[in-house]
C-alpha cells in the first residue's frame, strides 16, 4: 500500500477509532450516523476524509493486519482522483460558513452558530439525491458542538432513518452540547489525545526549532492540529513563540502596579494572533477568529501559571515552559500554591466566557489582578 494523502494509514496516532470503524465496516455493520469525538486537532476531520475518501473508493486496498482487517482507498482509481481533485460529487462537506452559499444567506456575515439553512440546503434535501459515482454518500458536518437547539431538532429525523447508502458524520468537540436525542441516533467513536512525543516529532518534521516544538507539544495537550497550526501561524514577521516567550518573561516580571499596561499588551498581543489568523482562516467570522487569538492568550497564561504551581509543589519535571525556568520561577516566588491554582482555574473560567462575549480587557484586567492577589476587584471585572 502507498502511503498518499488522505488514506486512513497517514492518520496520526488514532489506530483506536480507526480500529473501532474498520471492525463496524469488515462486520458489514457499518453505523449511518456517526459522532466524532475528541478535542480539535486530535485528528478527527482528517479521519473523517480519509474514511470517506476509503468508502467512495472503487477498488478499496484491502490487508489483514494483527489487529484485523484494515481497507483503504486505493489513491488511483476515478473515485479516489474525484476525491482528491475536491470535486467528488458523492461527499458533502458541511460547515457553518456554508451560509453564504445557501439561497438566503448572499450577503449575511459568517455566522458563530451553525446556520439551520446550511443544515437544510447542504444534508437534509440532498439527502434523497442517489450516489453518483460511488456506493454511499458521506456528509461530514464540521463543529457539531455549534449546532443550535432547533438545528438539532432538524437534524433528528435525519439521523432517525437516512436513506442506506448515506454516511453522516458529525464531527464534534463538545459532545455533552448534542441533545441525548442525537447521541442515541448516532455511534460514537472517540479520538483520543496523541502523545507528546509523536507532536514533538511532527513538529520537527515541520522545520519547527526543538524549543518551540517542545512547548507547543506541551500546550496543545494532545492536539497535533493546534500544535501544527500555532507553530507556524506568523504574526507580523514574528512567531507566536516569540510572542509566548515575551509575554511568560512579563508575567515573570509581573506587578500588581503594571496591571493596565500588561493587560494592555496582552490584548495586543492577541489582536495581532487573531490578524494573523485572520488572514489564513478564509471565510470564517471574524468574532471566532477574535476568540481564537484571546483563547491562545489566556491558555499561555494559564500553562505559565500552572508551571509555577508546579513549581510551588516542587515538580520542576515537564513544565511546558521549560524554555523559560528562570522566568517561571520568578513568577512562582510571588505566588502561593492556593493563588496560582485559582488563577489556573480562573483562565479555564474566562476561557470559556469568551465564547459569550465578554470584554476581553476585562478579561484580561481581571486575571492580573488575581495574579497579584486582589480578588474583590476581579470579581467585579468578571
Ligand atoms: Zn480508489
Amino acid at each position: 500500500m502507498t502511503t498518499q494523502l488522505a488514506s486512513l494509514q497517514s492518520i496520526f496516532c488514532q489506530e483506536k477509532a480507526i480500529g473501532q470503524l474498520q471492525h463496524a465496516f469488515a462486520a458489514g455493520k457499518m453505523a449511518h450516523a456517526y459522532i466524532f469525538a475528541g478535542a480539535d486537532g486530535v485528528g478527527r476531520a482528517a479521519t473523517a476524509k480519509a474514511w470517506a475518501k476509503m468508502l467512495l473508493c472503487r477498488n478499496r486496498v484491502h490487508k489483514q493486519t494483527p489487529a484485523g482487517s484494515f481497507y483503504d482507498s486505493c489513491g488511483v482509481c476515478p473515485s479516489c482522483l474525484l476525491f482528491e481533485g475536491e470535486g467528488h460529487p458523492d461527499y458533502v462537506s458541511i460547515y457553518k460558513e456554508l451560509l453564504s452559499f445557501t439561497r438566503e444567506g448572499k450577503n449575511r456575515k459568517p455566522p458563530l452558530d451553525m446556520p439551520i439553512d446550511v443544515i437544510r440546503e447542504f444534508l437534509i434535501e440532498k439527502l434523497a439525491s442517489k450516489p453518483q459515482e460511488s456506493e454511499y454518500v458521506v456528509y461530514v458536518m464540521h463543529e457539531a458542538e455549534k449546532l443550535n437547539i432547533p438545528g438539532q431538532n432538524a437534524l433528528l429525523k435525519t439521523l432517525e432513518e437516512p436513506p442506506s447508502f448515506c454516511v453522516i458524520i458529525l464531527l464534534c468537540s463538545k459532545t455533552e452540547s448534542l441533545l441525548p436525542t442525537i447521541h442515541s441516533r448516532c455511534q460514537i467513536v472517540r479520538f483520543g489525545a496523541v502523545d507528546r512525543d509523536h507532536i514533538m516529532a511532527a513538529l520537527k518534521q515541520h522545520g519547527i526549532t526543538p524549543a518551540a516544538a517542545g512547548y507547543w507539544a506541551g500546550f496543545s495537550d494532545g492536539s497535533l492540529g493546534q500544535a501544527l497550526t500555532w507553530a507556524q501561524l506568523e504574526c507580523d514577521g514574528k512567531s507566536v513563540y516569540d510572542i509566548k516567550r515575551d509575554l511568560v518573561l512579563r508575567l515573570g516580571e509581573f506587578q500588581l502596579a503594571n496591571t493596565l499596561e500588561l493587560s494592555e499588551w496582552l490584548s495586543q498581543a492577541a489582536k495581532a494572533v487573531s490578524g494573523a489568523l485572520g488572514k489564513t482562516a478564509g471565510q470564517v467570522s471574524s468574532t471566532d477568529i477574535n476568540r481564537r487569538g484571546q483563547k491562545l492568550i489566556i491558555q499561555m497564561m494559564q500553562w505559565a501559571v500552572y508551571d509555577a504551581m508546579r513549581l510551588l509543589l516542587g515538580l520542576s519535571e515537564g513544565l511546558v515552559n521549560n524554555d523559560q525556568v528562570d522566568a517561571v520561577r520568578s513568577l512562582a516566588g510571588r505566588l502561593d500554591y492556593d493563588r496560582a491554582a485559582k488563577v489556573v482555574l480562573q483562565c479555564q473560567q474566562k476561557i470559556q466566557w469568551i465564547d459569550s462575549s465578554v470584554n476581553e480587557k476585562l478579561i484580561f484586567e481581571g486575571l492580573l489582578l488575581n495574579l497579584a492577589g486582589l480578588d474583590i476587584l476581579s470579581t467585579s471585572a468578571s
